[in-house]
């Protein structure tokens, strides 16, 4: 059976993995930890210290950035560029791989997950004699909403 996907169950996960690269736990980074796992969506770095700002509670920016960086590096968050100067983040357990399609012009992102397609990219690494350990992949263009609209009437 799977093991169910809590924020106590990537902390666990964070911890163990900390603990093998030798890196010591704050009670920030705790925090900000937290507020990533607690977040299932696509969330830029002013996302979180804004959120905590929100909620009165001080972070600091550098501090931020640290954990975001480290989580990338554990495998625990992947980073996206979706076209914009901003980098967007979204942690990965819990979550299949998948990729992304975003509206150019409601900005609207919609995630999928073609088997299809992650075996092409298999076949072409192996091709490549590359070891491919992620991806990122954004297809842009009109979401069904904006393509509707734009349809003479
Ligand atoms: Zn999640
Ligand atoms: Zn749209
Ligand atoms: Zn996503």
């Amino acid at each position: 059976m799977r093991k169910k996907i809590t924020v106590e169950s990537d902390m666990a996960l964070l911890y163990e993995r900390m603990q093998r690269e030798g890196l010591k736990f704050t009670a920030p980074r705790e925090r900000i930890a937290r507020w990533i796992f607690s977040n299932h969506g696509h969330f830029t770095v002013d996302d979180i210290i804004e959120d905590f700002r929100k909620n009165g509670e001080k972070i600091s920016p550098a501090t931020t950035y640290r954990v975001v960086q480290m989580l990338l590096e554990l495998s625990l968050l992947i980073e996206h560029n979706f076209g914009k100067e901003t980098k967007y983040y979204e942690h990965t357990p819990g979550h299949p791989v998948h990729d992304h399609m975003i509206c150019t012009e409601c900005g609207t992102i919609e995630e999928f997950s073609d088997a299809g397609l992650m075996e092409e990219l298999n076949r072409v690494a192996e091709e490549k004699k590359f070891t491919m350990v992620k991806h990122s992949l954004s297809v842009y263009g009109l979401c069904k909403n904006c393509r509707n609209k734009k349809k003479p009437v």
